[in-house]
């Protein structure tokens, strides 16, 4: 490679910064600022500047390793190839194709992910393949399409912010998720606009608001009801766009209606004038957004959540107009191009449906196979992972660790170990891979060419920089390999690009449509927004901003969704007096596989934390530092006190990012949601007991 600066991306979160990479002569890479491209505009976290660590750190995987007498020893590349193949043909024989799992994650390339789902139903024939975005943004997704016909995290570029009215940010911490974000808000707020930040703690963002709500986690529905009820009450429903852009509103207004704002005052905790004053400020500008994340999406009921937000948004004709409208800020590195290719249990490629018979014969022309051949749709993530060792005997694991990040962790690392067999991709010895049969090297980001769409729908060229190491291989080329060893010689191939022309193809007329995207492009152009049908950029630019003339549905009208409170699966009883939502911190990433790696990371945030509000801790006569043990009815998990009057009295957070006794996936609550199948991570019932030191 050449010792000049590379522009691309970073490895991390959904924002997908850009960087410059220049290799220095001890062999490491130099992150400098890259301030052409117009997300970051040259600002990176903690995260994104410390990340080539992972490339040079002593504890990266350098060698295949196979299970030998009970631990794991290096082995070479064909042994290790050879085994994995063995493991899938033999539970293939004896169980049937569909007791091979597949599990990717959000972080894959659009190349890799869509390899990898096809992999899954070409090779192995499973319809037993979901991802971990399924734990980030499937309600999001399912809420999306519902109301709008489509989903992509942000219908606009993130630049549309600032010159909005208002912004009600539900349940995203983007000051420590997505740093360099935070300006776009900031920049609204000196152009005059106004920020609400609904979260049940005080976060880094919520000191940025004009105005904090603070409901009880698992709430957030009641709450937008809530809003939906003043905003018709007091005469603000766009009539006109309700009627020209929108069908279905008789039946959402008389379900907001049942929402007394005094009974949503109960139900959230948050008072009266307090929602008087949302709706005015919401109202009052000629546009305004609502941009959900996780606090909304991860619960049980985190669809129709998701469709009260956006009703709220209809309701008020701020949706497909210039500078309004619903998004959702996706979390992971690929988590909007990761949804779209075909690693989700239910879809193919473009993001397609893998229940629609058109959609399947226009995948399968493009596979070169029989569409009747190709498996239906397969369980999502937690009913994966929730089966195995149970009816799905093997699996085959790249980019996640859920061992640390699916809820109701202890169980699922149980269901792991019952497993005949594990083969897992990665880059360090994550705790899944710690439990595999079998663990491949694989090259990381900075060492591999490749596409992501970050949560604008940008997709985005991440380039090769630097020359990996000569004892791993990517993951395009382990696929290839398994591929071979399972007898489909071709359809392959390792060069990402060429398989980046594949997609191009299955994606073509599809609801996400990259046939007008090529490398060139995405070079020349420093991204292009999804849907692009055409090469040509002049003909097609790509489409910054959705739904402006029509949304996405047979008539074009955006549908409002009947949605009513109600309760979490978990409600504080007796025994488990408290609720417990979880979430993020600045320094860590995800599983923190690859942050926990990182001694400046490390050094900042060095452990998981119980945070608990003053009363909570007298109640329980915990100091701060006091280890605190927080047990739900899955388990139990210690870390030391953090006091703040900055979260709800009857609620403790946790980070999620550790392993060990301070995991807090071991408490979560596996409920999901109906049509999402998100898992309820966001709110459950725990109560508290002090340790001995
Ligand atoms: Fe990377 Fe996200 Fe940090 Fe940007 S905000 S540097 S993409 S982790």
């Amino acid at each position: 490679m050449q010792n000049t600066a590379t522009p691309t991306h970073c490895p991390y979160c959904a924002l997908q910064c850009g960087m410059n990479l220049t290799p220095v002569p001890d062999g490491g890479v130099e992150v400098t600022e890259r301030a052409d491209f117009p997300v970051n505009r040259g600002a990176l976290c903690g995260k994104g500047r410390t990340a080539p660590a992972v490339l040079s750190s002593s504890v990266r995987l350098t060698s295949p390793l196979v299970r030998s007498g009970g631990t794991l020893v290096p082995a070479t590349w064909d042994e290790a190839l050879d085994r994995i193949a063995e493991g899938l043909r033999r539970t293939r024989a004896e169980h049937g194709p569909d007791a091979c799992g597949v599990f990717g994650g959000g972080g894959l390339t659009n190349e890799k992910a869509y390899t990898l789902g096809k992999f899954a139903r070409v090779v192995l024939g499973t319809s037993q393949i979901d991802y971990n975005g399924r734990f980030c943004m499937s309600s999001a997704a399912a809420g999306g399409i519902k109301a709008f016909g489509l989903d992509r995290g942000l219908p606009f570029p993130l630049e549309d912010i600032p010159k909005t009215g208002c912004v009600i940010l539900v349940g995203s911490n983007l000051a420590e998720t997505m740093p360099p974000s935070l300006r776009f808000f900031t920049e609204l707020k000196e152009n005059g606009g106004t920020l609400i930040v609904v979260d049940p703690r005080r976060t880094k963002t919520a000191d940025q608001a004009d105005l904090h709500l603070m409901p009880r986690p698992g709430t957030d529905l009641a709450l937008a009801l809530g809003l939906l009820h003043l905003i018709v009450a007091e005469g603000r429903v766009d009539e006109a766009y309700v009627a020209e852009r929108t069908a279905g509103w008789e039946d959402a207004r008389a379900a907001a209606m049942a929402h007394w704002p005094e009974y949503v005052e109960r139900i959230t905790g948050v008072p009266v004038p307090r929602l008087r004053e949302a709706v005015r400020m919401f109202c009052e500008p000629e546009a305004a957004m609502v941009l959900t994340a996780r606090g909304p999406e991860q619960q049980s009921k985190g669809t129709d959540t998701v469709g009260a937000w956006i009703n709220l948004c209809l309701a008020t004709g701020r949706a497909g107009r210039p500078l309004s409208g619903y998004g959702c800020l996706t979390g992971q590195g690929n988590g909007q191009g990761g949804r779209e290719h075909g690693q989700k249990a239910d879809q193919l490629p473009g993001y397609r449906k893998l229940d629609d018979p058109a959609a399947r014969r226009h995948v399968a022309e493009v596979w070169g196979v029989d569409p009747d051949a190709l498996p239906g749709p397969g369980r999502s993530a937690y009913e994966l992972l929730d089966a195995l060792g149970q009816d799905i005997k093997s699996l085959l694991l790249m980019g996640s660790n859920p061992v640390v990040s699916a809820p109701r962790a202890a169980h699922i690392e149980e269901r792991i170990k019952s497993l005949d067999f594990l083969a897992v991709c990665d880059v360090v010895l994550s705790e899944t891979a710690a439990l595999a049969d079998v663990v491949l090297p694989v090259t990381q980001w900075a060492e591999e060419t490749g596409t992501t769409t970050n949560l604008e729908g940008r997709v985005l060229l991440r380039r090769q920089a630097i020359t990996p190491p000569e004892s791993v291989r990517s993951d395009l080329e382990v696929l290839h390999e398994l591929a071979d060893r399972l007898g489909v010689e071709k359809g392959f191939p390792t060069d990402p690009e060429e398989v980046f022309e594949e997609l191009r193809r299955a994606s073509a007329g599809g609801p996400a449509d990259y046939s007008g995207i090529t490398y060139r492009r995405l070079a020349e152009e420093n991204g292009v927004f999804w849907p692009c049908p055409t090469q040509d950029s002049d003909a097609h630019p790509g489409t910054p901003r959705l739904f402006l003339d029509r949304f996405a549905t047979d008539d074009g009208r955006a549908r409002f969704v009947p949605v009513s409170h109600r309760p979490s699966a978990e409600e504080p009883d007796d025994e488990y007096p408290v609720l417990l939502t979880t979430g993020r911190v600045v320094a860590q990433y995800q599983s923190g596989a690859q942050t926990r790696r990182v001694d400046e990371l490390n050094a900042a945030a060095p452990g998981p934390f119980v945070e608990l509000h003053p009363r909570l801790a007298a109640r329980l006569g915990a100091a701060e530092g006091d280890p605190v043990a927080v047990v739900s009815r899955r388990g139990r998990a210690v870390a030391p006190a953090r006091i703040t009057t900055g979260i709800r009295p009857d609620t403790v957070f946790m980070p999620f990012h550790w392993p060990g006794e301070g995991r807090a996936n071991t408490l979560t609550n596996p409920a999901l949601d109906p049509t999402s199948r998100m898992p309820e991570f966001k709110t459950c019932a725990v109560r508290l007991e002090t340790v001995e030191p």
